[in-house]
């Protein structure tokens, strides 16, 4: 089978450099530079026009954070009751508690339909557990029918952004994709083609719908799902995904637990919220929903395979659950200073930018290279907590998951258990925490020390010697006073000591 896809599966945790090495090539390849900042400045401007016609969006963004909360708090209840809409209106819910399960049952149940092929909506939950390559291992070809996504499997690429995988490809270079690839998957290019928007539109469109007229499966994530009636909501721009979700006669949905919302009236605020934030559209062009089977319409089997997958670890974490409450909209990416210089890829996950910088360290725990440098790619500018529509605050979980880095080491899983194993870097900084710990709990050795920093500050070096070089380098020293403060209180206020 030619064309293999290269995806980024979450667990086992990836072998991939830490973000800073990943990152550099990135940060000086000026086409990528370029292609980045022009997408993202773009869809960022729109985003501002959309959310600032609407008046109530403060109060929009307040709901979506408390419903989220709500149904996170009380996500056993609605769980079940998702089950059992489900399993009322016809389809069959199976529970994947990591991506090797649930991607055995996703085999299984494409096996037992006799099919080889399936077609796709774009779905992160599939990419996450890396769906592709463990149907590919099983002799089933999987053909993403998303544009982007399209351009992401035939370039034998990784996707680099939520809602546009492929915004690291300019109209050249998609088209080169296209001339040179098509033909390897099915109908080839037309002849002559061009980097019109149009021309390209034209040849993918042409190339998909043979797909769409011949697979007899779809495989689909969801955007949300309803747990009084089990309905299931995509979202989309194209039209394919109507097609996957209509044509085929079995249709299996990947989603991630999290994604449930309890009732319809709740799915009223993301509707507004969700494409304003992401594509800047006052709505969407394709919102599809589908509850369980019908004899008259659409699949005859309808599978839901629900993936936990890390969420219920990230759950208990009293401050990195807010992730969890993430739709994807993807405007966080779109104005942060870091990913519009390093690209997607740096982030080693299917998830990059602010919301990949704290949801994959808790998804895969922080065991590996990668996950343990995520928490530091940021400036915390806090541009991300600004504009995301369900007002998670990304730096400051950034900064309680640089904590655990530093402070807990490692968490990772162990089977179905997540273990805290003991930090085996950043031994100079937990030693002067230490110290410092040390020095605010004895006043006196403090003022001692003070004073003794004060009468020898002309001879303090300005940069700091070994590992600390590099941190210097970059920082103003701050000058150590003539007279430590407490001295000068004591002289100033007729010998007061302001100490307790
Ligand atoms: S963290 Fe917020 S802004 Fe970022 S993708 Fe998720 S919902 Fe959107």
């Amino acid at each position: 089978m030619s064309g293999t896809f290269v995806g980024m599966p979450v667990f086992p945790p990836p072998t991939h450099p830490a973000f800073p090495k990943a990152a550099h090539d990135a940060v000086n390849n000026q086409t990528l530079r370029g292609n980045l900042r022009h997408a993202t400045h773009t869809i960022r401007a729109k985003r501002e026009k959309a959310v600032t016609e609407v008046s109530d969006w403060a109060e929009l963004r307040e709901a979506g954070k408390r419903i989220k909360d709500h149904t996170l708090r009380h996500l056993d209840r609605y769980l079940v009751q998702l089950e059992e809409s489900v399993t009322a209106a016809g389809g069959t819910v199976h529970w994947a508690c990591d991506a090797d399960e649930a991607n055995r049952i996703v085999t299984r149940l494409v096996k037992e339909t006799g099919e080889s092929e399936v077609v796709k909506v774009k779905s992160m939950a599939t990419q996450e557990i890396g769906l592709n390559e463990a149907l590919e291992e099983e002799g089933i070809r999987a053909y993403e029918t998303d544009l982007a996504e399209l351009i992401v499997q035939l370039g034998k690429d990784r996707p680099s952004h939520i809602l546009v995988p492929a915004i690291h490809r300019n109209r050249g270079e998609i088209r080169d994709i296209f001339a040179r690839e098509m033909s390897e998957w099915g109908r080839p290019a037309p002849d002559g083609l061009t980097d019109t928007p149009a021309e390209l539109a034209d040849a993918a469109r042409l190339h998909l719908r043979e797909k769409f007229l011949r697979a007899k499966v779809g495989v689909s994530g969801a955007n949300f799902m309803i747990a009084e009636t089990g309905t299931l909501v995509v979202v989309e721009s194209e039209g394919n995904g109507r097609m996957c979700l209509t044509l085929p006669e079995t249709l299996i949905s990947v989603v991630g637990i999290e994604k449930i919302l309890p009732t319809w009236q709740d799915l009223e605020v993301f509707l507004q919220t969700l494409p304003r934030s992401s594509t800047a559209e006052r709505m969407n062009p394709y919102t599809s929903m589908w509850t369980g089977t019908s004899d008259e319409d659409g699949p005859r089997a309808f599978h839901l395979v629900l993936i936990d997958n890390g969420r219920t670890d990230t759950l208990a974490d009293e401050v990195g659950r807010q992730a969890l409450r993430c739709i994807r909209c993807s405007a966080c990416l779109n104005v942060c200073p870091v990913y519009e210089r390093a690209g997607g890829h740096a982030y080693g996950s299917v998830y990059p930018g602010p919301i990949g910088a704290i949801l994959s360290p808790q998804l895969r725990g922080t065991a590996s290279e990668i996950d343990a440098s995520l928490p530091y790619a940021s400036s915390l500018c806090g541009a991300c907590y600004e504009v995301c529509p369900v007002a998670i605050d990304i730096p400051e979980v950034l900064v309680h998951l640089r904590e655990r880095v530093v402070q807990g080491g490692p968490v990772v899983r162990e089977g179905n258990k997540v273990v805290l194993k003991p930090a085996k870097g950043h031994a100079a900084e937990r030693a002067a925490m230490r110290a410092a710990r040390w020095a605010f709990a004895h006043p006196g050795a403090l003022r001692t020390g003070q004073r003794l920093a004060s009468r020898t500050r002309r001879l303090h070096p300005r940069t700091l010697p070994g590992p600390g070089k590099a941190w210097s380098g970059t920082r103003e020293l701050p000058q150590v006073p003539a007279e430590p403060f407490r001295d000068w209180w004591q002289r100033t206020n007729g010998g007061k000591d302001g100490a307790k």
